[in-house]
């Protein structure tokens, strides 16, 4: 690590400090009082840090999104297209994120395209790789859409529907294949293979 890197390290823990104390305070005006049980401790201790993780995420996609030069090629004309930006609703491993996207629109092809997808890993609909990574192994192990559907619903406590799960997975199918083959090498600690 660098200083500045240091120094950002020191800075977020000093902040994350704060967001807790003031969490505490939040927690405790809701619990009353008494001795809360520990799971509506536990609980609302997750539910910050899944705000704190689309908070980052929002916030790290707008920040790329104002990065991109105001013009982009369109990938199949090569014309140069003026580019503005969008917002657009995904669903990550900590739910729902509203991304504010890059996005130009090509007047020959009359076709919006996003500069950067291919960069960000993302596709034309709405899940992010972890999520679908997430899916993927759970419909591997499980072997049942509906079962994949129950589990993501009660544990991470996110609604899809089946149909979503098999499209991802029949998406993936064969990039797994392939994985399988190099005996599961990047798949968890890479990403999952873009449909
Ligand atoms: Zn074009």
């Amino acid at each position: 690590m660098d200083a500045k890197q240091i120094e950002l390290v020191a800075e977020l823990k000093v902040l994350l400090r704060r967001t807790s104390e003031v969490a505490c305070q939040l927690q405790k005006r809701e619990q009353g009082r008494g001795t809360p049980h520990y799971d509506q401790i536990e609980s609302a201790a997750h539910d910050v840090g899944l705000q704190l993780s689309r908070m980052v995420q929002q916030l790290r996609t707008g920040e790329l999104a104002a990065e991109q030069t105001r013009e982009a090629t369109c990938p199949q004309c090569r014309n140069k297209c003026p580019v503005t930006t969008t917002n657009r609703q995904v669903t990550s491993v900590d739910g729902p994120v509203e991304l504010i996207k890059s996005v130009a629109f090509c007047t020959c092809c009359r076709r919006f395209f996003f500069p950067q997808r291919k960069g960000l890993g993302l596709d034309a609909r709405e899940s992010a790789r972890g999520f679908k990574r997430q899916l993927v192994i759970l419909n591997a192990e499980v072997r049942s859409l509906k079962r994949v559907r129950i589990v993501v619903d009660r544990v991470p406590g996110q609604k899809i529907s089946t149909n979503t799960v098999e499209r991802i997975y029949l998406d993936v199918a064969k990039d797994l294949a392939a994985a399988e083959q190099r005996e599961w090498n990047g798949v968890i600690n890479g990403e999952v293979p873009e449909p």
